[in-house]
């Protein structure tokens, strides 16, 4: 029994509900606000953008959503995922802690991504919308959802971070692979990406822009298309709570309780994902784990940013939210970690790192890195930076054991794997990569730029 690595639950086991937790916050959701008015958005304003069901779903206080059989049927592909004590590792640390970590990264496309993409998709296509817009990264999240559509039938424009569309193009060829088109950020598509090659026609683009420029895309296309966001909202991080479901049924299986969880967070889905189960039993069954989300040291909106009312996109057109931002004009550092790279958080994370419910931790790119090798030469798996950021914190979590000599149950989420990011991994070996001092400056100027009503 102790002598057991990998613990699997067969597809019956796959959770027939999503968790929400909107019905265990301990504190109130705050507003939703319209860019322009800055008064509370309107479902009509919305429906611009999202099809009904998922803005149902946004406000929904129920505390169990159910999976709708076709989005389970193509969840089976790959889910439930592997959930893996990582006992070489803890040999190579020399720690008395038990390591373990949830296995994303099994998804076609490599992450945890696809949780929301075939949700998402299959929503809207039940709704009739002919065509998806999104952005993209490093190009994660475009190819979940390109291959998304792809399954449901349905056309999908991205917009990609101009910068990755050049560095990585294995993902942009990945994205077309499963049948989207794919234009490099900011294009000359939209009015806002016109304006800013005006300025600027080498701009090297952002997450944020590349938002504005997919909404810009579907509130002009007169209804024929819908817009999708990969993270950060409540309902994209209820999709991914089928990683923590699963988990909280493997660690049954393995006779274990968290003491520690940690995930890595950009906008938060995953992190959400894999720890709001177990903040619900915490919240409601007297449980106790810590629950630690770790950020990236340049981009570190949970640890040095500001906790109030925001744009999600550079262009002011997303709605407004209350959240951990570093202003939505602030770009961060070129770090590897792309998927990290977003200046606010989401809502639902931000109000319980804001209410002490959850901890949050920033990690230097050398560090991850650092972490990355020794994970991967004792478990074999190449993670992708993004998660590496959790890898980090969880080796530093197993060696503050060793030095207590506490037997600590910890577990991390494994987002994703690195395939993609190996001329990151080069870097690191020849001794290229460097780390980003924290951009306080740029920090200080983009919170100068909050929206008006409610600056701090
Ligand atoms: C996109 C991505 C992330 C960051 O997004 P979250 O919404 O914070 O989860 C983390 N890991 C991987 C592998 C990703 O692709």
């Amino acid at each position: 029994m102790t002598e057991q690595t990998k613990y699997l639950l067969d597809e019956s086991k796959l959770p027939k509900a999503w968790y929400n937790i909107n019905a265990d916050l301990p504190v109130p959701p705050a507003p939703v606000l319209h860019p322009g008015t800055l008064e509370p958005v309107t479902p009509d304003f919305l429906s611009v953008l999202f099809p009904m069901s998922l803005i149902l779903q946004e406000i929904s206080t129920e505390r169990y959503i159910e999976i709708p059989e076709p989005v389970r049927e193509i969840y089976k592909l790959w889910r439930p995922t592997p959930f893996i004590r990582a006992r070489r590792l803890e040999l190579a640390l020399d720690t008395p802690a038990h390591i373990y970590f949830k296995y994303e990264g099994a998804s076609p496309v490599g992450s945890h991504k696809p949780n929301t993409a075939v949700a998402q998709a299959f929503y809207n296509k039940q709704e009739g919308t002919k065509a998806l817009t999104t952005e993209t990264g490093a190009g994660q999240w475009g190819s979940a959802l390109s291959m998304a559509c792809n399954f449901f039938d349905m056309d999908l424009e991205v917009y990609m971070v101009k910068e990755s569309y050049y560095q990585k193009p294995y993902r942009r060829m990945m994205i077309e692979s499963y049948g989207a088109q794919v234009f490099a950020s900011p294009s000359n598509r939209t009015q806002f990406g016109r304006a800013l090659l005006d300025e600027d026609p080498d701009a090297p683009g952002s997450l944020g822009i590349a938002i504005s420029e997919a909404v810009e895309a579907a509130a002009t296309s007169g209804g024929t298309k819908k817009y999708s966001l990969g993270s950060v909202l409540n309902h994209v991080l209820m999709h991914q709570t089928v990683i923590g479901l699963e988990t909280l049924q493997q660690f049954e299986m393995a006779g274990e309780y968290p003491d520690v969880i940690i995930g890595c967070a950009g906008g938060g889905s995953n992190f959400a994902g894999f720890a709001f189960p177990f903040v619900h039993q915490n919240l409601t069954e007297g449980k106790t784990t810590q629950v630690i989300a770790a950020e990236p040291a340049a981009s570190p909106s949970l640890t040095k940013g500001v906790y109030t009312f925001d744009y999600g996109d550079a262009a002011r057109m997303a709605p407004i939210v209350k959240m951990h931002t570093l202003g939505h004009s602030f770009i961060p550092p070129s770090i590897h970690a792309g998927g990290l790279r977003y200046h606010g958080m989401a809502p639902q994370v931000s109000a319980l790192v804001d209410a002490g419910y959850v901890e949050a931790r920033a990690v230097k790119q050398l560090d991850t890195f650092k972490a990355a090798l020794t994970f991967l030469r004792s478990e074999g798996i190449i993670p992708a930076p993004e998660s590496s950021h959790a890898i980090k914190v969880a080796i530093d979590e197993a060696l503050q054991a060793k030095e207590s000599g506490e037997r600590k149950v910890i577990a991390f989420n494994l987002s994703g794997h690195g395939h993609f990011d190996m001329t990151a991994y080069d870097a690191y070996l020849h001794g290229e990569l460097e780390d980003y001092e924290y951009p306080a400056e740029a920090v200080a100027e983009a919170l100068h730029q909050l929206p008006q009503a409610m600056a701090v």
